[in-house]
């Protein structure tokens, strides 16, 4: 069975073909610069090399046919016909409090999802471009839809609330609704396999750490808590963004610098985590790099980072009433040893010893705690498009 898994941005389009007899990629690529100048495609089919094409892709419905086209050459192409591609798994940024898990795309999935642009702005209405544009081009396949946001539906109420005025909640939706969550559920079932134990019976906190970062905790195989909100710049500094800070500072800033709602917005957003603190990226190759060199910000954006993500699992503790495992995830959590390290530090009360020579590891799925810590940690790479692409097949086969 072959499952393509199309993540669609406002001006791209990422998508990868699998062959989920046995989880394997048989094409991948990305289409850059939709509607812009420039547009290109990126296309690698499995064991060769990249294949670059630059034309006019003027929108997502000629890009689609283009990828499809790509799919079907005899050069660079995987397929015989397009009848072999069972159905599509499309990734959605924002399903608000409508999705508690993947669905098949039908014409009132679309309208909820259109209903949930105003949680996801930049995301949302590229997503149904992307659909949109394959439902023309292969009309009788069937269309997946999943959700960042389904994972953490399990939330608890007083989790997810803000101490705003209830109406706020009832008439604009704002709540805490999280992000990253289709890899928190990958990596959460993939480290209970990998350490042979039975989910549904511990206590888990997953780290996702890359330009975006969130953290979750997992209790028994539910997410009960994360650390993005509303929107994503909730939670651990990040690349670009704040992370958590007290909510008056932002009309105190505003103010303060003269900026609409936009540009302090876009200040939160762009300018601000490693990048703001340290001046030199936000890059955390570049950051700990200064930082070695003796830069005392880029070694103060480090420092943040790691203390800001070592209260997160303290209070995550404290909240599931215990710990059994914690997992390391993305560009930073499955790279910078460094950063695991500096996390993990200082948690030996709570049964956490990492071990320095098993820590010694990059991008693959590794034990890093020493064997007499109690806690275990656990290196596991993300795979958020083979998450996609299985739902797709679960729900289509
Ligand atoms: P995204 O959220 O855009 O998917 P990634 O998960 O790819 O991002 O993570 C990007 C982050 O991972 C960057 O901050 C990058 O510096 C970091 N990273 C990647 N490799 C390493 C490494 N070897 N050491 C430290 N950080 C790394």
């Amino acid at each position: 069975m072959k499952i393509l898994v199309i993540n669609c941005g406002s001006s791209s389009l990422k998508y990868q073909l699998f062959d989920m007899d046995n989880e394997s990629v048989l094409a991948k690529g990305l289409v850059d610069r939709i509607g812009i100048d420039g547009s290109n495609i990126t296309h690698k089919k499995t064991g060769s090399e990249d294949h670059k094409v630059s034309t006019q892709i003027p929108d997502h419905k000629v890009a689609m046919d283009l990828v499809l086209k790509l799919l079907l050459d005899k050069d660079h192409g995987v397929l015989k016909s397009l009848d072999e591609i069972s159905a599509a798994g499309h990734r959605i940024v924002s399903g608000g409090d409508y999705f508690k898990e993947s669905v098949l795309v039908n014409a009132e999935v679309l309208d909820a999802i259109k209903k949930c642009i105003p949680l996801a702005p930049l995301h949302n209405p590229g997503h149904l471009m992307g659909i949109e544009a394959i439902q023309h081009a292969l009309p009788k396949m069937p269309n997946v839809v999943v959700f960042d946001t389904a994972f953490h539906q399990t939330m608890p109420d007083y989790a997810y609330m803000y101490g705003l005025p209830y109406d706020v909640y009832e008439k604009q939706r704002v709540r805490r609704y999280g992000a990253h969550g289709t890899s928190h559920h990958f990596v959460s079932l993939r480290a209970a396999e990998f350490l042979g134990i039975d989910i549904s019976k511990i206590k888990m906190i997953t780290c996702h750490l890359g330009n975006g970062s969130s953290i979750s905790a997992v209790q028994n195989g539910k997410c009960v808590d994360t650390s993005m909100g509303l929107t994503p710049l909730a939670g651990v500094l990040m690349g670009t963004r704040t992370g958590d800070m007290d909510p008056a500072v932002v009309p105190f800033v505003q103010k303060a610098l003269n900026l609409g709602p936009d540009e302090m917005n876009n200040f939160m957003n762009k300018k601000s985590g490693l990048l703001g603190i340290s001046g030199v990226s936000s890059d955390l190759r570049d950051v700990e790099e200064a930082a070695n060199k003796g830069n005392a910000r880029a070694k103060l954006a480090v420092e943040i980072l790691e203390y800001g993500i070592k209260k997160y699992i303290g209070a995550y503790t404290a909240a599931m009433g215990g710990l059994d495992v914690i997992v390391f995830t993305a560009g930073i959590g499955e790279n910078s040893a460094s950063t695991r390290e500096g996390v993990c530090k200082g948690l030996e009360f709570l049964g956490v010893k990492i071990d320095p020579a098993k820590n010694n590891i990059r991008g693959k799925e590794a034990i890093i705690s020493a064997d007499d810590s109690r806690v275990k940690v656990v290196v596991i790479p993300t795979n958020e498009e083979l998450m996609i692409a299985r739902d797709t097949k679960r729900l289509t086969a």
